[in-house]
């Protein structure tokens, strides 16, 4: 086997006999679960960001961590093969894809836990890797009444895949990311070993799995905090014309303590035109509302600036919320006349992004390339970076949301993999572009690499999220004083490089 392996990684006339041997694969490896051929057209050569696509030699639909570690380890036995574990391809920059590798579909081990656990008066749910965070959301909230605390702003993406990098939105400011919202993990090591691990067991290996970019296991189950789920939600927009009045008023909320602040607290920066995608129109939240640009302010420039909040509610609270949210709202500083609300029910808000997902469709530009950035930068910077990256760089918009918001370090455990600029308070920045094929594809790449360059070029305290670079030299700059650790973790426990070659951090030497 690993020596028919081999030979047709090496040996590209063996490809028409593939089909024949997926089958005796399968069977020598025992698998529960299946193998396909690797094809430039499956799922497996493409992910969402559309801008790289390369072959895998099989795509392999395990039935669980059984099926998982001993894929692993049948790469471990041969000299250059990779694994990648695939959640939803939701990535940008392949960084779920194997050239000539083993794609492991984590989607097919999406319902194999669910498990509600009532431990010492808090409540968890044990779900799969592969689950969607929209089944995780929907299962719990209609069976027990209970949801996860912190999420995503889009939920079709997998419990794995978030959790590898961080899992970022508007509840993070009081919740952490998801990576702090996880208690206990199942792992499949780099080297096929199986590992249960928590803060307490087997520490290193959880820490280092939470944000870990798929670089030191195979996530096969976590264990997740949950919290009553509301019934409502009201979800609120108000515009501000000047950054400064923005940013402190988003920091003032995300810094006030729980019961004193709203339960989301996001932001974006739009056009002051009436572009469709860019500008006024992306405001408003009820379709009956328009925007009314007579209320934007003279001194405004050529970009403007949304706080998005939204304040959780039973429905038996109804008198009460009116109270709440309007004295939350007199302490905000934004354009008179320019808010928008509506109340929706809880999972309604949370799938917002997979309604919009469905109108995009309709328009083509979901499934087209999606150039995208992601950054977290210091409060210090901050407004620098307005100056020069929304204001100048970008006054035209980038065809599709531009998000920033708030986050505080001390929510985050440092233990983790994942690294973070400077100081309590910094912003996550969203450049979430859609584009169409042709050459904008290569403009806003450039237009990326512009925007990371001058952060590096004016020292500003930044990290990528969801980091993508080509050479070792840029990642050991990424983690700064943390590269040792993480390469130390890689020797532990993926000391051959197998796991998550997308990721170009670690290379598999033939
Ligand atoms: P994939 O893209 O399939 O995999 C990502 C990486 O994780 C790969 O390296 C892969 O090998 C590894 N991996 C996958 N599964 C596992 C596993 N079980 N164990 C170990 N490693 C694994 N992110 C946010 O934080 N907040 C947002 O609000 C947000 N919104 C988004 C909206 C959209 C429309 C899109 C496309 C992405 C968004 N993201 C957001 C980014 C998203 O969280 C990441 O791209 C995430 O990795 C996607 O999950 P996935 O399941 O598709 O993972």
């Amino acid at each position: 086997m690993i020596a028919y392996l081999g030979r047709i990684v090496h040996d590209n006339d063996a490809e028409s006999k593939l089909d024949d041997d997926v089958s005796s694969i399968s069977k020598s490896l025992d698998l529960q679960g299946s193998i396909e051929n690797g094809d430039v057209s499956s799922l497996a050569s493409k992910d969402f960001g559309g801008l790289y696509s390369v072959k895998p030699l099989f795509l392999i639909k395990p039935s669980g961590a059984e099926d998982i570690s001993r894929v692993v380890k049948l790469a471990s036995r041969t000299s250059n093969l990779t694994v990648a574990a695939r959640g939803n391809g939701h990535s940008i920059n392949g960084q779920a894809m194997a050239e000539g590798g083993l794609v492991i579909d984590m989607c097919s081990t999406e319902k194999n836990h669910f498990e509600f656990l009532p431990i010492n008066g808090s409540h968890y749910i044990d779900v799969s890797g592969g689950a969607l965070w929209e089944d995780v959301l929907t299962r719990c909230v209609s069976r027990y009444g209970y949801a996860p605390r912190s999420w995503t702003d889009y939920l079709s993406l997998t419990v794995g895949g978030t959790l590898s990098n961080a899992g970022v939105s508007g509840q993070a400011f009081r919740y952490g990311p998801q990576t702090s919202n996880v208690t206990e993990l199942e792992v499949v090591t780099g080297k096929g070993e199986i590992t249960v691990c928590s803060e307490t067991l087997n520490s290193e290996l959880f820490f280092g799995v939470l944000g870990g970019l798929g670089q030191f296991g195979i996530i096969t189950r976590a264990r997740i905090k949950l919290q009553q789920a509301p019934d409502m939600v009201r979800w609120i927009r108000v515009v501000y014309s000047e950054f400064e009045e923005f940013t402190r008023d988003a920091e003032f909320l995300v810094t006030q303590k729980e019961g004193e602040s709203f339960d989301y607290v996001e932001g974006f920066v739009f056009c002051n035109n009436d572009d469709p995608f860019n500008g006024w129109p992306s405001v408003p939240l009820d379709p009956g509302h328009e925007f009314n640009p007579t209320h934007i302010p003279q001194t405004a420039g050529s970009v403007l600036y949304c706080l998005e909040v939204a304040f959780h509610y039973r429905n038996s609270d109804n008198p009460t919320v009116d109270t709440a949210v309007n004295g939350l709202l007199g302490r905000l500083r934004f354009v008179e006349g320019l808010k928008s609300q509506v109340d929706v029910s809880y999972t309604k808000f949370l799938l917002r992004v997979n309604r919009a997902e469905e109108q995009v469709k309709a328009n083509g530009t979901w499934d087209g390339p999606h150039p995208w950035l992601n950054l977290f930068v210091s409060k210090s910077d901050v407004v620098n970076f307005d100056r020069t990256v929304f204001k100048t760089m970008l006054k035209d918009g980038v065809g599709g949301p531009m998000l920033i918001y708030p986050l505080l370090r001390s929510k985050w455990d440092d233990r983790t993999s994942v690294v973070l600029p400077e100081g309590e308070i910094f912003y996550i920045v969203a450049l979430l572009r859609f584009v169409p094929n042709g050459p904008s594809v290569e403009k806003s790449v450039a237009q990326n690499r512009e925007i990371v360059n001058w952060c590096i070029k004016v020292g500003l305290d930044f990290k990528l999220y969801l980091p993508h670079y080509q050479s070792k030299e840029d990642w050991e700059r990424h983690f700064g004083n943390r590269w040792s650790r993480f390469e130390e973790r890689k020797a532990s426990f993926d000391p051959m490089a197998i796991l998550a070659p997308g990721q170009n951090i670690f290379r598999r030497d033939p």
